[in-house]
Protein backbone atom coordinates (compact mmCIF):
# COMPACT_ATOMS: atom_id res chain seq x y z
CA UNK A 1 0.00 0.00 0.00
CA UNK A 2 1.41 3.26 -0.82
CA UNK A 3 2.24 6.07 1.88
CA UNK A 4 1.49 9.81 1.21
CA UNK A 5 3.15 12.16 3.44
CA UNK A 6 0.70 15.51 3.41
CA UNK A 7 2.08 19.12 4.92
CA UNK A 8 -0.51 21.74 5.13
CA UNK A 9 -1.10 24.30 7.91
CA UNK A 10 -5.02 23.89 6.81
CA UNK A 11 -6.23 21.58 8.98
CA UNK A 12 -9.60 21.47 6.62
CA UNK A 13 -7.05 20.53 3.24
CA UNK A 14 -5.56 18.16 5.22
CA UNK A 15 -8.50 16.13 6.54
CA UNK A 16 -10.15 16.65 2.75
CA UNK A 17 -6.95 15.28 1.19
CA UNK A 18 -6.44 12.64 3.64
CA UNK A 19 -10.08 11.37 3.47
CA UNK A 20 -9.57 11.34 -0.53
CA UNK A 21 -6.45 9.08 0.05
CA UNK A 22 -7.33 6.69 2.34
CA UNK A 23 -11.01 5.93 0.49
CA UNK A 24 -8.72 5.08 -2.70
CA UNK A 25 -6.68 2.61 -0.68
CA UNK A 26 -3.80 4.64 -0.25
CA UNK A 27 -2.24 5.14 3.35
CA UNK A 28 -1.28 9.10 4.27
CA UNK A 29 0.67 10.83 6.98
CA UNK A 30 0.30 14.23 7.55
CA UNK A 31 1.90 17.03 9.72
CA UNK A 32 0.93 20.50 9.78
CA UNK A 33 4.46 22.53 9.37
CA UNK A 34 7.91 21.83 7.55
CA UNK A 35 9.76 21.52 11.01
CA UNK A 36 7.26 18.97 12.29
CA UNK A 37 7.28 16.97 8.62
CA UNK A 38 11.11 16.74 8.78
CA UNK A 39 10.74 15.55 12.34
CA UNK A 40 8.31 12.47 11.44
CA UNK A 41 10.49 11.34 8.19
CA UNK A 42 12.56 9.30 10.71
CA UNK A 43 10.07 7.45 12.75
CA UNK A 44 7.75 6.57 9.39
CA UNK A 45 7.42 3.14 9.25
CA UNK A 46 8.43 2.70 5.45
CA UNK A 47 9.59 5.17 3.22
CA UNK A 48 7.34 7.68 1.58
CA UNK A 49 5.62 7.19 -1.84
CA UNK A 50 4.80 10.86 -1.94
CA UNK A 51 4.84 14.38 -0.36
CA UNK A 52 1.98 16.48 -1.54
CA UNK A 53 2.73 20.28 -0.28
CA UNK A 54 1.51 23.31 0.50
CA UNK A 55 3.12 26.59 -0.51
CA UNK A 56 2.13 28.70 1.91
CA UNK A 57 3.06 27.90 5.39
CA UNK A 58 4.04 29.66 8.20
CA UNK A 59 7.86 29.50 8.94
CA UNK A 60 8.98 27.15 6.37
CA UNK A 61 7.13 27.78 3.13
CA UNK A 62 6.87 24.84 1.09
CA UNK A 63 9.35 25.75 -1.80
CA UNK A 64 12.00 25.71 1.50
CA UNK A 65 10.92 22.28 2.66
CA UNK A 66 11.18 20.98 -0.91
CA UNK A 67 15.39 21.51 -0.18
CA UNK A 68 14.81 19.99 3.40
CA UNK A 69 13.05 16.75 1.91
CA UNK A 70 15.82 16.07 -0.60
CA UNK A 71 18.87 16.80 1.85
CA UNK A 72 17.32 13.46 4.18
CA UNK A 73 18.71 10.33 2.45
CA UNK A 74 15.49 8.44 3.17
CA UNK A 75 13.77 11.00 0.66
CA UNK A 76 16.22 12.20 -1.06
CA UNK A 77 14.34 10.89 -4.53
CA UNK A 78 10.95 10.70 -3.30
CA UNK A 79 8.27 12.57 -5.71
CA UNK A 80 6.29 15.93 -4.63
CA UNK A 81 3.38 17.26 -5.69
CA UNK A 82 2.24 20.92 -4.34
CA UNK A 83 -1.09 21.71 -3.69
CA UNK A 84 -1.57 25.48 -3.40
CA UNK A 85 -3.55 28.22 -3.61
CA UNK A 86 -0.65 29.56 -5.95
CA UNK A 87 -1.54 29.78 -9.71
CA UNK A 88 1.25 31.92 -11.08
CA UNK A 89 3.98 30.66 -13.29
CA UNK A 90 6.88 32.01 -11.80
CA UNK A 91 5.91 29.99 -8.24
CA UNK A 92 5.61 26.67 -10.50
CA UNK A 93 8.89 27.39 -11.33
CA UNK A 94 9.97 27.76 -7.92
CA UNK A 95 8.75 25.18 -6.85
CA UNK A 96 10.10 22.81 -9.99
CA UNK A 97 13.22 24.51 -9.67
CA UNK A 98 13.44 23.00 -5.99
CA UNK A 99 12.35 19.59 -7.08
CA UNK A 100 8.60 19.66 -7.32
CA UNK A 101 7.15 16.58 -9.27
CA UNK A 102 4.16 18.30 -9.99
CA UNK A 103 1.28 21.43 -9.06
CA UNK A 104 -1.95 21.29 -7.74
CA UNK A 105 -4.27 24.07 -7.53
CA UNK A 106 -6.58 24.08 -4.43
CA UNK A 107 -9.57 24.20 -4.16
CA UNK A 108 -8.64 20.50 -5.80
CA UNK A 109 -11.03 18.25 -7.55
CA UNK A 110 -10.71 14.86 -5.57
CA UNK A 111 -11.06 12.16 -9.29
CA UNK A 112 -8.09 14.59 -10.69
CA UNK A 113 -6.00 14.76 -7.21
CA UNK A 114 -6.07 10.67 -6.99
CA UNK A 115 -5.58 10.61 -10.73
CA UNK A 116 -2.18 12.67 -10.62
CA UNK A 117 -1.74 10.80 -7.39
CA UNK A 118 -1.34 7.34 -9.01
CA UNK A 119 0.85 8.44 -11.63
CA UNK A 120 3.47 8.52 -8.70
CA UNK A 121 2.28 5.74 -6.44
CA UNK A 122 0.54 2.30 -7.28
MG1 LIG B 1 -1.24 27.20 3.70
Amino acid sequence: MGLVFIVDDSATTRASVDFTLKENGLEVVQAEDGPKCLAAIPGLPKDPDLFILDVNMPGMDGIALIGEIRKVARTKFTPILMLTTESQDTKKAEGKAAGASGWLVKPFDPPQLVEVVRRFVK
